[in-house]
């Protein structure tokens, strides 16, 4: 990496903005370096980036001035360590706002190899910066798809106008309002497991294509509607696991989704035959329900993103 200082790097004097930006990208390469999140990596000549200067030079025998001069010793080393840094890994990181780039905003939180291309940072412009990964920090889900409910939720009584007029027409979660509250209800009662079965399979593999997937029911859904805690959900996890010494990482996407076939909601055939004396209450108003009706699909889907890292070892 060529780093061209335009002017004298010194905490007391005014700095170029560009020299800025190289000596903290360098530094940040390296490790010596973090910006501060909200504002990335910028021309602004912080306090921080003197003092890892200072370190840098420190480490590497030199004069620990914290200072620079176009062409110096300390600008050729530090072009030289951080074009020669290109084992180990880096999450990439994004300041989050909305004039991140679409391309880097898609590389938020994920686990890339020094050698990989383009560097946080190198593009004109770019505030990104790489966050070295030494430890485990566990593994997160974050809700990537869009939920467009139906401002109106389906009540009881339109699950069983449905099963009586709709002649088994498919509905989804967004169709009758329940996708948010189905989300969050999952994201109580099943997300965690998720992580935890797939940090099992990334200790199997734990290096390469993961793909994992679960069919279960969950009962705490009907805390939701009780028309849909007879449901099934799946999920397909799928990603890349990465292997650096004990620590192992993932970037993966996971598809849920929901699938239920609301059969007679409101116990019409067992009235019907006489074994159910009573309609459930909510439906005493609706005896049009006695003639019957059709089963119909109810089904929704949703993405997250799960990334994360875990030690090899089981803690
Ligand atoms: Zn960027």
């Amino acid at each position: 990496m060529k780093i061209k200082l335009n002017k004298p790097f010194t905490a007391n004097s005014a700095v170029d903005e560009f020299d800025v930006r190289q000596v903290k990208k360098a530094l940040n390469r390296l490790g010596y370096y973090m910006p501060y999140e909200k504002t990335g990596i910028t021309g602004i000549p912080d306090r921080e980036v003197f003092a890892a200067l200072k370190k840098f030079q420190g480490d590497h025998g030199l004069p620990a001035t914290g200072t620079a001069k176009p062409g110096d010793a300390t600008v050729q080393k530090l072009g030289s360590e951080a074009g020669q840094k290109n084992d180990g890994q880096y999450i990439w990181r994004t300041v989050g706002d909305n004039k991140v780039r679409k391309s880097h905003a898609e590389l938020e939180g994920e686990v890339r190899d020094f050698a990989d291309k383009p560097d946080p940072g190198e593009e004109p412009g770019c505030r990104c910066w790489a966050e070295p990964v030494t430890q485990a920090q566990g593994l997160k889900q974050v809700v990537t798809s869009e939920i467009n409910d139906a401002e109106d939720k389906w009540t009881a009584f339109h699950f069983g106008w449905h099963f009586r007029f709709g002649h088994g027409k498919p509905v989804t979660l967004p169709e009758i309002g329940y996708l948010r509250d189905v989300v969050n209800k999952a994201r109580e009662i099943m997300f965690h497991k998720i992580e935890t079965q797939v940090a099992d399979e990334m200790r199997k593999i734990q290096s390469g294509q993961l793909v994992y997937t679960t069919s279960n029911s969950y009962p705490r859904l009907s805390e939701v509607h009780w028309v849909l805690g007879k449901g099934t959900i799946e999920t397909k996890t799928e990603g890349q696991v990465k292997k650096d010494g004990d620590i192992l990482y993932i970037k993966a996407t996971v598809q849920y989704s929901y699938f239920d076939e609301i059969t007679d909601p409101i116990d019409i055939r067992q009235h019907k035959l006489g074994t159910s004396s009573t309609f459930h209450p909510e439906f005493e108003n609706y005896r049009w329900t006695e003639f019957g009706g059709t089963p119909y699909p109810v089904t929704g889907k949703w993405e997250t993103e799960l990334t994360g890292s875990i030690s090899l070892s089981q803690e």
